[in-house]
């Protein structure tokens, strides 16, 4: 039998964006591993079918040139795929090896047809990518292997010798859904990508509801899960919610409830009424919600000119988000891994994410746990359906409820009420107005008095405070920039003196700073004099907001992945402008002194090389990447990619890095130089950002107030390391970060840098 591994990859069920992301770095990742890839088309089709594809095979050769995208074949069947042949395809939507659903692979016959195609092409490695159908179906035929193995045996089918040769089939699986219904995966492949799609055109039709008074019903996908609805309401700040797992509970008159709360919000002026359903919504007798029903209610009991919006395929289709096409990238490396060692997990395993972090699973746990829900929700235990979500879905309902209100809950008279204030600092980071929206709304909610403070610390010096009320942050859920106004200032001197004076004069009693670097260096100094200014002896807590996601304790900042979906959008414009013209892009980005911007945005979007503050690379290793550049372009590239962090090297800066390019490769390719800029800072916030923002302010404000008790409170900043959110004491904040550089000193995303190289540059000899 083959020396090598051979490795089959499809993608089955329904498709989502991001398929092509993993399929890219399953293939690129085995074949630099020195294993043998088989792209396996139409899904669990193609298995079934196998046979002769009407595509010639590629060369196993991988430093074949290049002649353009290989069109999909038009028939299911499984054949050998090569480097080149998912060049190009990160930023595209749906799956180029084509997804199906099987009935044939359903039924024992067409499982042993399919187990005897791949026996013939060798193949007992199998990356199943999909929802849960497919990878039931795959931990299925895993099972029954060796069984049909010695069914074609007996019918003559393969050859006893075959069947002894491959006598196990390995699975990894990787959820791909955008309905994030999967457990095992904090995110499912091409949920965050639906995510953007609802919030574009939630956010297009908010504009012209709030233009005729008009309210919408947009309906979204998810039969059995609400995530879409909820962090899609949450996002775009929408008006009411419908989720299968929560129906509204009030004896079963949903109508009433929703309309008063409606009403209420109309009479407080608002002018747009968004109510955001999920497909699978039903009320608490189990009996379905439908998008026209609440139209119907809206328009007999307030008189409402509603529409219905279905947003339908929509929100699968278009171009992969940032955080879709990392994710994708980042669970197919570690399925190769997993699948290519020499002694596979017996069981199958799902490849998921929590936390940042690759996390492994029994596959088939995850599907029973993923069905549970699935059955609480039909069996009306709804309850039991919202605890198996996990608390951090059961604390974004409640959050989402709160924040929709037209006006807070009466406090209740037992808790003391506090003047919290909140500024933000430094760059505008994209959710620094969503996150303030939340704490204000929150704080007031909860009895407590909010203070908006103008242009951060130069606002906080001269006293440019005043109370925000319910009203005064609607709409600021979904803009970008800083409504509050920012500043970069870092008090100094008399700046104290000053600043003890108005928190002393507005009887401040915890201070929330939701902003960057100025912003953390400007509470410390706080903190740090405590003794000589007892004024600032209240608990302080700062948000992290940058794009340039250098905080200390915080692994994604507020605003960087807007930052990053930047990015990409320019990047992916700018390579469409040059293919077929010998071109290479050297790409400046944001980050400061920190890598992380260019190191994801590297990865998202296939660059070649990306050059960090943290590598301080040197002129050998330029040299060596101009000659691979250059091998590249000789043998059929069409456009390079380099991003670079705009701090790289003081000497080997872009213009430097460009000028020598150009120079070397001159006669084979031309250089251009990207400068991106401010858009990057610039835009509204995505919803991820948008979700994360209202999360962290919910959070820091309980922080604050429950530290306002306390006779010495603490001075902290927010992480969320592991999906966990941390308070840290600022006196560990010197520890913590490289103080010349700005930037933490452990950064968590570091080894993700070397996979960009990796999936860029084929192995230099392959076969
Ligand atoms: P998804 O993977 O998105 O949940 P489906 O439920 O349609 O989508 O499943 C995709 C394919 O997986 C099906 O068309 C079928 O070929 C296969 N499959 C699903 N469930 C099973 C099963 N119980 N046994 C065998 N194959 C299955």
């Amino acid at each position: 039998m083959q020396e090598k591994k051979r490795l089959g990859v499809l993608t089955s069920g329904g498709d989502s964006p991001g398929m092509n992301a993993a399929v890219r770095a399953v293939v690129r990742a085995a074949l630099a591993k020195g294993a043998e890839v088989y792209a396996i088309y139409e899904g669990y089709q193609g298995m079934v079918e196998g046979g002769e594809c009407p595509l010639p095979a590629p060369s196993s050769r991988d430093n074949e040139p290049f002649m353009g995208n290989v069109s999909l074949p038009q028939q299911a069947c499984i054949r050998p795929i090569s480097w080149h042949e998912v060049s190009g395809i990160l930023q595209k939507g749906g799956t180029i090896i084509g997804t199906a659903r099987s009935l044939a692979f359903k039924t024992r016959e067409g499982r042993r047809r399919a187990a005897r195609n791949l026996i013939r092409e060798g193949i007992d490695r199998l990356v199943a990518i999909g929802g849960d159908g497919t990878l039931t179906g795959a931990d299925l035929f895993r099972r029954e292997w060796p069984e049909l193995l010695k069914e074609l045996v007996e019918n003559g089918e393969i050859r006893p010798e075959e069947a002894a040769a491959y006598p196990q089939l390995a699975i990894v699986g990787l959820t791909a859904s955008i309905d994030n219904d999967m457990y095992g995966s904090d995110m499912t492949i091409g949920t965050d990508t639906a995510l953007h799609r609802i919030t574009e055109a939630v956010d297009a039709i908010s504009s012209t509801a709030a233009s005729h008074q008009r309210t919408f019903v947009v309906e979204v996908m998810g039969r059995n899960c609400g995530y879409l609805a909820l962090m899609g309401a949450i996002a775009t700040g929408a008006d009411w919610v419908m989720i299968p797992e929560q129906p509204p509970q009030d004896n079963g008159s949903w109508e009433d409830r929703m309309c008063s709360v409606l009403k209420a919000g109309r009479d407080s002026g608002r002018r747009d009424t968004i109510v955001i359903v999920a497909e699978g919504s039903r009320d608490s007798d189990g009996n379905p919600i439908s998008s026209d029903r609440i139209k119907q209610v809206l328009e007999e009991r307030l008189g409402e000119d509603a529409r219905v919006t279905i947003l339908g395929h929509v929100q699968r289709g278009g171009s992969p988000s940032a955080f879709d096409r990392n994710l994708s990238t980042l669970l197919g490396c570690a399925a190769v891994d997993e699948i290519l060692k020499d002694e596979p997990h017996p069981e199958p395993l799902l490849i998921g994410m929590h936390g940042n972090r690759i996390v492994r699973s029994p596959l088939m746990h995850c599907v029973q746990q993923t069905h549970v829900v699935a059955e609480a929700i039909a069996n009306g235990e709804y309850e039991r359906a919202m605890d198996l979500r996990g608390n951090s879905f059961k604390d974004a309902c409640h959050t989402f409820q709160t924040l929709m209100q037209a006006a807070p809950h009466t406090p209740s008279s037992d808790r003391q009420s506090r003047r919290i204030a909140v500024l933000n600092c430094g760059a505008a980071a994209p959710g620094m107005n969503t996150a303030v929206r939340a704490a204000v709304r929150l704080g007031i909610d909860r009895g407590h008095t909010m203070l908006g403070i103008d242009r951060g610390f130069r606002g906080l010096i001269d006293g440019s405070i005043k109370e925000l009320g319910w009203l005064s942050v609607r709409g600021w859920a979904t803009t970008g920039g800083s409504e509050l106004g920012t500043s970069r200032k870092l008090p100094e001197g008399r700046d104290f003196y000053q600043i003890a004076r108005q928190l002393e004069a507005h009887d401040i009693h915890g201070l929330l700073m939701i902003g960057g670097w100025a912003g953390y260096e400007a509470i410390y100094q706080l903190y740090s004099q405590r003794d000589t200014f007892p004024a600032f002896n209240i608990p302080m807590l700062c948000v992290p907001a940058s794009i340039d996601n250098n905080l200390p304790g915080a692994e994604l900042s507020i605003g960087t992945d807007t930052a990053l979906n930047n990015i990409i959008e320019a990047v992916d414009k700018i390579k469409q402008s040059a293919v077929a013209s010998n071109r290479c892009f050297v790409v400046k980005v944001m980050g400061r002194y920190c890598g992380y911007l260019a190191v994801m945005s590297g990865l998202a979007t296939g660059a070649e090389r990306v050059y960090i503050h943290e590598e301080q690379i040197t002129l050998t290793d330029l040299q060596k990447d101009i000659t691979d550049l250059i091998e590249g372009f000789k043998h059929g590239k069409r456009v390079g990619l380099i991003v670079c962090n705009e701090n790289a090297h003081p000497v080997y800066n872009t213009d430097f890095i460009c000028s020598l390019f150009a120079e070397e490769g001159r006669e084979v390719f031309q250089v251009r130089q990207a400068i991106l800029g401010h858009l990057q800072q610039g835009g509204d916030p995505t919803p991820f950002d948008r979700i994360q923002a209202t999360r962290l302010a919910e959070k820091g404000l309980d922080f604050l107030i429950d530290e306002a008790q306390k006779p010495n409170p603490a001075g902290a900043f927010m992480g969320v390391e592991g999906g966990q959110v941390k308070f840290i004491d600022l006196s560990l904040m010197p520890r913590m970060v490289d103080k010349t550089f700005r930037r933490p000193k452990d950064q968590w995303w570091f080894d993700i840098w070397p996979m960009s190289k990796m999936l860029a540059q084929p192995p230099k000899k392959i076969g």
